[in-house]
C-alpha cells in the first residue's frame, strides 16, 4: 500500500507531490500521481498554449516550487536567459519562463518518476486506507488527494451544444485534444467569449491572419488585474470567509468575488488597439440561436436585432463548466461513503482539506474551504500547505457549527 496517491497531475497535484516529498517527509517511492496524460501539467500546457498567452495573470511568487522567491531566482540563471521575464503589476512571469521553471522543478525533484498513467474510475475503503480503481489497474494508498481540476470539462453554451453533436466546425479552446496551432487557414473566424482566454485567442488568431477574426463578447471588456481581489489570497478576506458557517452563503460569496469574464488592462488595451487598426473586429452581442447553413457554415443569430455572423469556423472560449469535477465515479463514492457535500454539490471539508479519514481535496473541490482563489496557483500552494501541515496525520475532525 502506498502512503499517498494524488489523483490529477496538474499544477495542484504536482505541487502537492513536491510539498509532501520535499517538506513533509514522505518517501518519494511511497507516493504516486495518477493522471491520464503521459506527462505532468499536460492540461496546463495545452490550455495555456491554445490561448496564445505570453504572460501569466498571477505574479512571480505563484509557481510550482516551494520557496516564494524561487521563480525570481530561476529567472537569473543561464537556463532562463532566453525567456522574456516579468511584466507589472505583480511581476507577472512570461509563460515561457514559468514553464521552464516548472520543468526545472519537476526534473530536479524527479516528480515525473512519480507519474502513473491512468484515470481513476472508482474509490472504496481498503483496510486503513483506500483502493482506487484506475484504467491501469487498482492502486491502494493510505492517503488519497483529489486534485482533479476542471480542465477536462469545457463549458459549451446551450446554443452550441446542438451544433457540436451534429458535427459542425465549432470547437472549444479548452476541449481535450484541441490544438489551436493545427487550425487550417480560415476566411472568417469567430471567437466567442468575454474573458481573458477569448481575448488572447482572438489576438493570436488576428496576429496569424489580420482582418479575418471577430471577437464576439456578451459584454464590454471588464478590466481587472486578477480574477478576484488580491485580498482573497490572504487573511484580509479569507478570515471573514472562514467565519461563514452557511455553505450556501459561502458559494454566493465565491460567485460574487470572482471577476468572471474579465481581462487585465494590458490585454484589454491590446484588443482595443487591434480593433482600431482593423486587425480584429470586436462585436458585443449575445448569441440567441445558431444553425448550420447548406454551405456548411455556422450562422450565429444575435440578440436585440444585432444581426447575424456567419463563419466556417467558430471557436468557443467560454471557460469551464461549473459542475463538481470527477463525474460518475466520484458521485458513486460520495453516495456510498456518505461524504458531506453542500447544496452546490461541492465537498464540505475541514481546515486541513480532509473530506474523511485519509481523503483530501485541492483545487475546485477545495473552494468552499479556501475561497475564490482555490483554483489558482496560489490556491494550490495554500492547499498543499494545509494538507501537509495539519491533515497528513490522517484523522478527520468534523466541523462543528457549520450549516449545510
Ligand atoms: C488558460 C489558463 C490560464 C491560467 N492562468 C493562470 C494564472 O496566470 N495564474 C493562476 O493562478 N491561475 C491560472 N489559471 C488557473 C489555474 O491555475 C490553472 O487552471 C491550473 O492549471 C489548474 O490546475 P489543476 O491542477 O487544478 O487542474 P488541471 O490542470 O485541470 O489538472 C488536473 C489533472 O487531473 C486529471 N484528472 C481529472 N480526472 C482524473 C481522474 N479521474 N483520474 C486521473 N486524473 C484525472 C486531468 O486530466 C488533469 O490532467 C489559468 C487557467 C487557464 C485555463
Amino acid at each position: 500500500m502506498l502512503d499517498w496517491l494524488i489523483i490529477g497531475g496538474g499544477i495542484h497535484g504536482t505541487h502537492l507531490a513536491l510539498v509532501l516529498t520535499q517538506r513533509a517527509g514522505v518517501a518519494p517511492e511511497r507516493l504516486h500521481i495518477l493522471d491520464p496524460h503521459p506527462s505532468l501539467l499536460a492540461r496546463w500546457h495545452a490550455c495555456t498554449a491554445n490561448t496564445g498567452m505570453a504572460f501569466l495573470r498571477s505574479g512571480a511568487v505563484h509557481h510550482l516550487a516551494l520557496a516564494p522567491e524561487a521563480l525570481t531566482h530561476f529567472a537569473r540563471t543561464p537556463d532562463a536567459q532566453a525567456h522574456c521575464h516579468f511584466i507589472e503589476p505583480y511581476r507577472r512571469p512570461a509563460l515561457a519562463l514559468f514553464n521552464a521553471h516548472a520543468a526545472h522543478v519537476i526534473e530536479r525533484h524527479r516528480l515525473h518518476e512519480r507519474l502513473l498513467v491512468g484515470r481513476a474510475c472508482g474509490l472504496t475503503r481498503a483496510g486503513n486506507g483506500w483502493r482506487v480503481e484506475t484504467t491501469a489497474g487498482s492502486v491502494e494508498a493510505r492517503h488519497v488527494a483529489l486534485a482533479l481540476g476542471t480542465a477536462d470539462q469545457p463549458h459549451w453554451p446551450a446554443w452550441a451544444q446542438h451544433l457540436c453533436t451534429i458535427g459542425t466546425p465549432i470547437q472549444h479552446i479548452f476541449a481535450p485534444g484541441f490544438c489551436r496551432a493545427d487550425l487550417p487557414p480560415w476566411e472568417h473566424a469567430v471567437v466567442v467569449g468575454g474573458g481573458i482566454s477569448a481575448a488572447q485567442a482572438a489576438l493570436a488568431l488576428a496576429q496569424q491572419q489580420p482582418g479575418t477574426v471577430t471577437l464576439l463578447t456578451r459584454h464590454a471588456l471588464r478590466q481587472h488585474d486578477l480574477d478576484s481581489d488580491p485580498g482573497w489570497i490572504g487573511p484580509k478576506y479569507q478570515a471573514g470567509f472562514q467565519q461563514i458557517t452557511d455553505y450556501v452563503q459561502r458559494r454566493m460569496t465565491i460567485q460574487q468575488a470572482r471577476h468572471r469574464g474579465s481581462v487585465p488592462p494590458d490585454v484589454a488595451e491590446q484588443v482595443q488597439q487591434a480593433a482600431q487598426v482593423g486587425r480584429l473586429r470586436l462585436v458585443q452581442a449575445e448569441v440567441v440561436q445558431a444553425d448550420q447553413q447548406d454551405s456548411g457554415q455556422i450562422r450565429l443569430i444575435l440578440a436585440d436585432g444585432a444581426g447575424t455572423l456567419t463563419s466556417a469556423g467558430v471557436l468557443l472560449a467560454t471557460g469551464f463548466a461549473p459542475q463538481r469535477p470527477g463525474g460518475a465515479w466520484l458521485d458513486a463514492a460520495i453516495t456510498e461513503l456518505g461524504l458531506p457535500v453542500a447544496p452546490c454539490g461541492y465537498p464540505i471539508v475541514n481546515s486541513a482539506l480532509c473530506w474523511t479519514d485519509g481523503l483530501y481535496v485541492l483545487g475546485p473541490l477545495a473552494e468552499l474551504e479556501i475561497g475564490p482563489v482555490a483554483r489558482n496557483i496560489t490556491g494550490a500552494r495554500q492547499a498543499a500547505e494545509r494538507i501537509s501541515q495539519a491533515g497528513y496525520t490522517g484523522s478527520y475532525r468534523a466541523i462543528k457549527g457549520r450549516k449545510v
